[in-house]
């Protein structure tokens, strides 16, 4: 008998490889059982989202019907959910040393060659400075793992360089934090600094796999990794961001892991993850992907976003620019709620372009356009590029904001907040020719402010935006 428990504070309990092999051979046997599938999906529909078990059936569903049931109810829960917003952030590595041996990283310690960089404060300026420029209002920072190059200290200090920066109308309002597992005495730190969301993707829940490709540093502890969620919720960070690297282990075992480990979150502290992200391993200095053997089809890859969607709904979901043009707009329909737009990931990069020969990216971006050419294509779609970072600022963060996402209100706020924060942004950075567009999508939106009295409001508040009189 194995020890399943998802309230456990121990990682081989609420992970727990046992019962990953259970559910892996319960959807295997019932990938043809349409009696479950439509089962499962009139649970789904309930908007209450699913058990890994059941969310696993899903993904390894083969009837091509049920799998047109399962999309097309991704994106009718993605509709309810977050309407047809996509939130818009850019990454920013402040530094890739790193003392860390990941066998998919090109900051891996034994990485000689390629040029190590940590942005001094002066830098971070810049860097912010061309980023406000483009008009981002939110930062993901990313940085490797190394002690003395890269202590906490540094990290808190780059967070307060970054909030104090007022440029023109630029101001950043929300900067999430990507990096390593630390203590829970850390964590408050960070809290105390401000930051939104604390990501830090598992790579792997396989604790095999994972020792293997992370066969030296700190890294290496898989359960001091795997718990690193909890201690960041013990420490008071209400917002946590999960991802799994895909490509490193068999996809199917990766889903029920993250989705466990959102069970997890839930049972321990009564909120799940704010975010999930669904990064896929790309080439990089010397990382070659194509010689990880568990790559997924972009086809694999819609299917879990798919249903990710639909087995926690109120979870926001990210894409970044490792993917193309193509498979974004494939997956935005399916439950991508934040993309990364104009994205560098070298250190340094917005202020001045890198020369190719001292490249110091973390991977290559599949999607190279600007934030201005990637706003003006949500906009052709019709989603709107929001810039709004409100339930940041008036605390709505943590079980409050998923207890509103839960009752599907969060849109009646949101969309009004997404409309004027793009409306500043159209005025303040786009094109000619991404304004008109914009300008035409807001026009359009207002009618879906439900309440007369709020839609005046905004109605006068972007006449304000236009002539810059606005706050
Ligand atoms: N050092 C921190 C940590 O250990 O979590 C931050 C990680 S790194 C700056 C951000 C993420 O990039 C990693 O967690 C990993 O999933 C991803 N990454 C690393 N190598 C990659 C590659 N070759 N292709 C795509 N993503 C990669």
């Amino acid at each position: 008998m194995y020890t399943y428990n998802p309230a456990s504070t121990i990682a081989d309990e609420f992970i727990n490889h046992e019962e990953i092999l259970e559910t892996l051979a319960y959807a295997d046997e019932n990938k043809n059982n349409e009696a479950l599938i439509d089962s499962i999906l009139e649970k789904a529909k309930l908007r209450k989202g699913l058990t890994h078990r059941e969310a696993s059936v899903l993904l390894a569903c083969q009837s091509e019907e049920k799998n047109q049931e399962i999309y097309h109810l991704a994106e009718q829960i993605k509709k309810d959910f977050y309407g047809n917003r996509i939130v818009m952030f850019a990454p920013l590595y402040l530094s890739n040393y790193c003392i860390n041996g990941c066998t998919y990283c090109p900051y891996h310690a034994k990485n000689k060659h390629i040029p190590r960089k940590k942005l001094t404060q002066d830098e971070i300026r810049k860097e912010v400075i061309a980023l406000q420029d483009l008009g981002h209002k939110r930062l993901a920072l990313e940085a490797g793992e190394d002690p003395k190059n890269n202590p906490i200290e540094y990290i808190l200090e780059c967070i307060k360089t970054i909030y104090s920066i007022k440029h023109k109308n630029g101001a950043i309002r929300r900067v999430n934090v990507n990096i390593a597992a630390t203590t829970v005495e850390n964590y408050r730190k960070l809290k105390e600094a401000g930051i939104g969301t604390y990501i830090l993707f598992q790579e792997t829940y396989h604790k095999e796999s994972y020792l293997e490709l992370h066969p030296t540093g700190p890294k290496h502890d898989y359960n001091y990794h795997t718990e690193a969620m909890d201690r960041a919720m013990e420490g008071g960070i209400d917002d946590v961001g999960l991802g799994v690297l895909f490509g490193l282990d068999k996809y199917r075992y990766e889903f029920a892991g993250l989705l466990m480990h959102a069970e997890h979150l839930e049972a321990r502290f009564g909120v799940g993850p704010h975010t999930i992200s669904v990064p896929r391993l790309r080439n990089a200095d010397d990382i070659d992907a194509s010689s990880f053997t568990n790559g997924i089809s972009d086809d694999t890859f819609a299917k879990i976003v798919a249903c990710i969607r639909i087995a926690v709904p109120y979870t926001g979901m990210i894409v970044s620019t490792r993917e193309s043009q193509k498979c974004r707009e494939r997956v935005l329909h399916l439950g991508i709620s934040q993309i990364s737009g104009g994205s560098r990931t070298s250190v340094g990069g917005y202020a001045e372009e890198e020369p190719e020969d001292e490249s110091s990216a973390q991977f290559d971006v599949s999607d190279t356009r600007s934030l201005d050419e990637v706003v003006k294509w949500l906009m052709d779609m019709e989603y709107i590029p929001s810039f709004c970072t409100a339930c940041y600022r008036e605390g709505r963060t943590g079980d409050r904001f998923m207890s509103l996402c839960k009752n599907q209100q969060i849109q009646n706020c949101c969309h009004p907040n997404a409309l004027m924060t793009l409306k500043e942004y159209l005025v303040d950075y786009a094109s000619p020719e991404t304004k008109a567009v914009g300008d035409a999508l807001i026009e359009k939106e207002l009618v879906n402010i439900p309440k007369e009295k709020i839609r005046n409001l905004v109605v006068e508040h972007l006449k304000d935006i236009e002539n810059g009189t606005g706050n």
